[in-house]
């Protein structure tokens, strides 16, 4: 009880942000303290803003301020090709490349059973069901390139193959253990050219 109660409260929402432990949420608590009212007050809406005008697209599964979002109604994208993706970030990831032209469906997540996370807890089922329809030629399986996103891309391909959709895996440019959206776009877009079928 150091703190008077309105910085404690502004320490344990700090706190819940992921990678911020209590001595990175008092100095950012402390920081806000030193920021003019009126950006504090932008903050604070673009928080809000944001939570309460965006969504997850019903289809594939990305965020978005439209159902369905403005990839899966772009009449101009290639309806033939989806690819897999673990996160949000990744699609960003993928969109700055400029080179994919397809479509997305994001898994929220990877097969993790040391986590007890299943195929059903991640957003599997919902690309089945996308899967049922003809046009789909081609899955890409861009899962991050660590045990988890091997492990949910084999998962998929294994289930999806005996359909005789082509499943692929991108290239192993990407740096082992490191996450889609991180790597930058020339390695990406080598490793999307490079990928194998499964
Ligand atoms: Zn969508």
């Amino acid at each position: 009880m150091y703190y008077p109660e309105q910085i404690t409260k502004l320490i344990d929402s700090f706190m819940k942000l992921p990678g911020i432990g209590p001595k990175t949420a008092t100095r950012l608590a402390f920081h806000v303290l030193t920021m003019k009212e009126d950006t504090v007050l932008e903050f604070a809406k673009a928080l809000v803003n944001a939570k309460r005008n965006l969504t997850y697209c019903s289809v594939c599964g990305h965020i978005t301020d439209r159902d369905p979002c403005y990839i899966c109604e772009d009449s101009h994208r290639d309806k033939s090709v989806i690819c897999v993706v673990q996160d949000p970030k990744d699609v960003i990831a993928m969109e700055k490349m400029k080179e994919y032209n397809g479509l997305y469906h994001v898994l929220h997540g990877s097969i993790s059973p040391m986590e007890g996370i299943g195929p059903e807890d991640i957003n599997i089922p919902g690309l089945l069901k996308r899967l049922q329809d003809d046009q789909i030629q081609e899955l890409i399986l861009a899962t991050n390139p660590n045990i988890e996103g091997e492990a949910t891309a084999m998962y998929i391909a294994k289930l999806v193959k005996p359909s005789g959709i082509k499943v692929t895996r991108i290239a192993h440019g990407l740096p082992v253990g490191g996450d889609l959206e991180y790597a930058d776009e020339v390695t990406l877009s080598k490793a999307l050219e490079g990928r194998r079928e499964l």
